[in-house]
């Protein structure tokens, strides 16, 4: 038995046969064209272009009413590549300059894109990269005439480096029930992640060299926390346990369900606030708003990528009191200010270029760094809030410096927008991510600059383990259940205790069951997660007893390792689930 672990998109438990796809990129046969040829292989191109458009334009048809709305917006942007006047043109220039066929070239224009998009550390070109990947393979199957045969993944899990949207529309309108997706391709927000989401497949994404494995007769496919895993081969004993797992995952699934409106209220009667992390997609549908008591992480670096310019203050203005009047005026919004650099950047900004971007400007280093980009933002928050329950929290925050420089900034702002008669509320309250471990070390001090800290795990953990969030290398030592970070997050809640001040978590951490446990023990009361998370967390909630929570906190406080860790909360896990 082997196990390969990677990111899980939708979770589920499924024991099944996999169908390993090998996508063999199509040798192409090149030929070269006389001049006279030219004009008719364009026009072979042209067709060839018309007829996938008119392929994808039935396929939306086909599929409208049984996905979503957003789900067929994938199907748009393939539409909008197609129709894109420089990728047509580039096509047309090369059969003209360098006399081959049209498959060859379409290929080789293709290639050129798709790398350039692939070499962005951003994924949403990660994505783009794919989606041309997926139009690519569409024209040239036109052009050699060749329909892509369906293959036979009836109640099967398919095993692949990568899978394109258009393939798994066309497997869901055929009627195959796929049963789970292993693939090489990272991007848990790529179009294939919302599709596979929607279609609701459990699906695994990130894992490694998965063609080279010698893959059995069956495998087991664990989506159920954050990391995946996959078991090739698994033995009789491997089989009963996940038998009896995938029983009774699909049953807590059930009780979840059942509780969806009922209060986070621990045993005890504690009651704890979950919040909502907000990115990419600001169009919740409503009924899942009303079942939200707020947005504790508006990442607004999200609006920014989105956009073809940095967005200005009318726009964002706007756009926040949507936010604000969507989710209901009395309910708390947390619009963190703009937090690029390291992963995450603008296609219409360079970056500096910098040996260690992760340790470099970032956060509220850049934005107090580029006012000129910081004071529109501000201006829009303050402005936003006048009549809503918005508040403003500042990233990557390591120095007081910065808090004091970011208040005299909002004060700024105020006198400005004063001057020009726009209205805005004026005691807006101010909270900061804590992220750096200088944040740890002062954070009685911070608490007295600041409304209210909210601990961002995710960056947390890379920088107390001194480990690389996106490295590949350092992996391994990455890991937000390791005591250290416990500890840290630990130092923080009792500083807010003590003066006072609201202490939230908005990191991944909170979202997975283990995470949640340990936050409570270690005195958190307030949660932000991603929405999808916050049923089985409620549900969780409503199992513990704080009491018993005590000795939990000095047993993971006192642990060697994160897999200790793990096993004592696992343990408290077990006992509580049957309740
Ligand atoms: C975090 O670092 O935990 C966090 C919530 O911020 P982001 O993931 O956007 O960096
Ligand atoms: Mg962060």
């Amino acid at each position: 038995m082997e196990i390969v672990e990677g990111r899980s998109i939708f979770a589920g438990v499924v024991i099944a046969e996999p169908y390993i796809e090998i996508k063999n990129r199509q040798v192409l046969e090149s030929y070269t064209l006389s001049r006279e040829e030219i004009e008719t292989e364009i026009k072979r191109v042209i067709n060839a272009i018309e007829s996938s458009k008119a392929d994808i334009i039935k396929l939306k048809n086909n599929l409208r009413g049984k996905v979503g709305a957003d789900e067929l917006q994938i199907l748009n942007v393939h539409l909008m590549l197609l129709d894109d006047p420089m990728y047509i043109s580039d096509i047309k220039k090369s059969i003209q300059k360098e006399l081959l066929n049209a498959e060859v070239v379409i290929q080789k224009v293709s290639d050129r894109y798709i790398k350039m998009f692939e070499n962005i550390a951003d994924p949403i070109y990660k994505q783009r990269a794919l989606d041309i990947k997926d139009i690519t393979q569409r024209v040239i199957s036109k052009l050699l005439d060749k329909d892509n045969t369906i293959a036979d993944l009836n109640n099967k899990i398919l095993i692949t480096k990568e899978l394109f949207p258009s393939e798994l529309l066309k497997l869901h309108y055929s009627g195959i029930n796929l049963k789970g997706i292993i693939m090489e391709y990272m991007g848990e927000t790529s179009h294939i992640a919302i599709l596979a989401k929607a279609l609701e497949i459990p699906t695994f994404m990130g894992g490694k060299n998965l063609l080279s494995i010698s893959w059995g007769k069956e495998v087991i496919l664990d989506t159920t926390s954050i990391t995946g895993r996959v078991l090739i081969n698994p033995n009789e004993k491997n089989l009963i346990e996940y038998k009896q797992k995938k029983e009774k995952y699909y049953l807590k699934l059930k009780e979840i369900e059942q509780n969806v409106d009922k209060e986070p209220i621990t045993l005890d009667g504690k009651y704890i606030n979950l919040y909502a992390n907000i990115g990419g997609t600001l169009n919740i549908d409503e009924s899942k708003r009303k079942n939200l008591m707020g947005i504790g992480l508006l990442r607004t670096e999200l609006i920014y990528m989105d956009s073809s310019g940095f967005p200005t203050e009318d726009f964002q203005t706007q756009l926040y009191e949507k936010i604000a009047k969507d989710f209901g005026k009395d309910k708390p919004i947390i619009i963190r200010t703009l937090d690029i650099g390291a992963d995450k950047k603008l296609p219409y900004y360079e970056m500096r270029d910098e040996e260690n971007p992760s340790l470099g400007c970032r956060g509220i280093r850049f934005t107090l760094e580029h006012k000129e980009i910081f004071k529109p933002q501000l201006k829009a928050i303050l402005r936003a809030s006048k009549e809503s329950d918005i508040k403003i929290m500042y990233p990557m925050v390591t120095t007081l410096h910065e808090i004091i420089e970011a208040k005299k900034l909002i004060e700024e702002c105020k006198i400005e927008l004063k001057n020009e008669n726009k209205e805005f509320r004026d005691k807006i309250e101010i909270g900061m991510m804590v992220e750096v471990p200088s944040n740890i070390i002062l954070a009685d001090i911070f608490a007295e600059y600041v409304d209210f800290f909210s601990i961002g795990t995710n960056d947390l953990t890379q920088y107390i383990l001194a480990t690389d969030r996106y490295s590949s290398v350092a992996e391994k030592l990455y890991d937000s259940f390791e005591p250290a970070v416990l500890r840290a997050i630990y130092e923080v809640a009792k500083a807010g205790d003590r003066k006072k001040k609201k202490v939230s978590v908005c990191g991944e951490m909170a979202g997975e069951e283990l995470g949640a446990i340990a936050l409570l023990a270690l005195g958190i009361k307030d949660m932000s997660m991603v929405s999808a998370y916050i049923p089985s967390i409620k549900n969780l909630i409503r199992k513990i007893d704080t009491r018993e929570l005590v000795s939990i906190r000095e047993k993971i406080l006192n642990s060697s390792n994160s897999k200790e860790v793990k096993e004592i909360l696992t343990k408290y896990l077990n006992q509580i689930e049957n309740r």
